[in-house]
């Protein structure tokens, strides 16, 4: 059987991992650990925060590994680092969010159809929305809005409400990649943690597997073909390391809360991001953020006194990863866009009771990468770049053509499935993988 490396293994690679094993010896790279939910209590975190030891978010990884957070020009960078990558970290939300990829003549409506068997995904949390959230919810349709309940991935019949979705679900509610994972794994996958890819290895335009390191020894993985699903901010980088250029079209989505005090709205225990309103440039919706709770200094009322709207925002992809270092600024159009989010959130906020002098904004974080190698026209069969050696394929964000301003989750596992489809069936007209008429460096 011909030897599979998916590199990674959150929403793009557990995906291909169950898509393939059986067809293929699947080996999964993973340079993370098992994934443990964050265990501090807040108010524990609520006593150190007072200490004023907190004053930089990238400590957050000395209390939470999984966590990684990097900072670059204008805001900070969070992403997964772990089993079930970012999906871990997620707040559970399941969105279809394909219009760019179908205005490129991509149709994934089969695929789409095959995750909502897959994956329990439900608006059951509404039932059980606090007061608070109720009456944003109220805001917002009477300022004709369109506010959504958001469905949710997993099986929200046994929430608790905990609003801790960020830090990992204790109580085994949300859905993540893991779950793929464990398929593919009782399918007979291989499983390599703690091992960080650098490269793939390239003889003759063919890849021939990967270089990477697992703790201090560096070691070569043969394959037949290599799936790489770092994510946004990794795969480019293992891209570049193995001589293949990317597009300096990096978006991550920036997320800026606007909050208030407001006593008593318990809104970290509350599921986060409960309903969406989608604005053409950006989503606003109920979320308590923890990054800024924990390092801001505006953040300075407790937990529970404290309600906050976020704005995510589709950025202009511009943006560039080179030795491995991030540039990523905001456009002054970008500004423009959060500036106005900001201003409906604060209207929101005003209709609920909140006084100008009380509203307070968080730090600009952003989790949603990716856009370095996007998909064109060219590639909406193949699903393969024309930079790309015959058998190496990508399989999460970096094919993006543009950023979603929205959670991407289902929209990667969607287009890892189509790339699974594509390796598996190499002669179906949706081909041109292996090169026609070649059929010899087929399957
Ligand atoms: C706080 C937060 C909340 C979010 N909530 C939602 C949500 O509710 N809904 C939604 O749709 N999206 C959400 N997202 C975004 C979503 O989680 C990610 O976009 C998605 O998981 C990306 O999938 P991926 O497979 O491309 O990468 P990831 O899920 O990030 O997985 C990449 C994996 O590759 C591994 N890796 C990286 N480099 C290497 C290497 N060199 N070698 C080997 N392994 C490597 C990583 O450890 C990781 O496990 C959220 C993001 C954040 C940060
Ligand atoms: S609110 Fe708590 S119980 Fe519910 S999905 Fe999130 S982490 Fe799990």
């Amino acid at each position: 059987m011909k030897k599979v490396i998916v590199v990674g293994s959150g929403a793009g690679g557990a995906t291909v991992a169950k898509e393939l094993q059986g067809k293929f010896d699947v080996t999964i790279l993973e340079a993370g650990k098992e994934f443990h939910p964050f265990s501090l209590k807040l108010p524990t975190l609520e006593t150190l925060k007072k200490t004023g030891l907190l004053f930089d978010e990238r400590e957050i990884q000395l209390f939470f590994p999984p966590m990684r957070i990097r900072k670059v020009e204008e805001m900070i960078l969070v992403n997964g680092v772990g089993l079930g990558g970012t999906t871990t970290l997620c707040t559970g939300n399941a969105l279809r969010m394909d219009e760019a990829l179908k205005a490129l003549g991509i149709n994934l409506d089969d695929e789409f159809a095959e995750i909502y068997r897959e994956i329990p995904i439900t608006t059951e949390h509404q039932k059980r929305w606090r007061n608070t959230t109720r009456r944003l919810f109220e805001i917002c349709q009477e300022m004709n809005l369109s506010p959504q309940p958001t469905p949710k991935m997993g099986n929200y019949v046994r929430c608790i409400h905990c609003g801790r979705c960020v830090l990992g679900c204790s109580h085994g509610v949300k859905w993540d990649s893991r779950q793929y994972l464990e398929i593919a794994l009782a399918g007979g996958a291989q499983l390599v943690t703690g091992c960080r890819v650098e490269r793939v290895v390239v003889k003759d335009g063919r890849v021939t597997g990967v270089q990477a390191k697992k703790g201090w020894v560096r070691k070569f993985y043969p394959a037949d073909f290599v799936i790489l699903t770092a994510g946004g901010l990794a795969t480019p980088v293992i891209l570049q390391n193995s001589g293949i250029a990317c597009e300096q079209k990096l978006f991550v989505d920036p997320v800026l809360c606007v909050a208030t005090q407001w006593n008593e709205s318990q809104q970290y225990e509350e599921i986060p991001m409960p309903f969406v309103v989608q604005k053409e440039h950006f989503i606003l919706s109920p979320y308590f953020d923890y990054l800024s709770f924990f390092f801001n200094r505006a953040w300075k009322y407790p937990a529970r006194d404290i309600l906050s709207l976020m704005i995510k925002l589709a950025d202009a992809n511009m943006g560039s990863i080179s030795d491995n270092r991030i540039r990523k600024t905001l456009t002054a159009q970008d500004k423009e866009r959060l500036n106005e989010g900001v201003e409906l959130c604060k209207e929101i906020l005003h209709r609920l009771g909140a006084k100008e002098e009380s509203i307070f904004l968080g730090t600009i974080n952003a989790g949603h990468p990716g856009g370095m190698l996007p998909l064109t026209e060219q590639e909406a069969e193949s699903f393969h770049h024309s930079r790309l050696p015959e058998n190496l394929y990508i399989a999460d964000a970096t094919l993006f053509p543009n950023s979603l301003g929205n959670p991407p989750i289902l929209t990667i596992i969607a287009m890892a499935k189509r790339v699974s489809k594509i390796l598996k069936n190499p002669f179906s007209p949706r081909k041109r993988v292996f090169g026609e008429g070649n059929p010899s460096s087929g399957i």
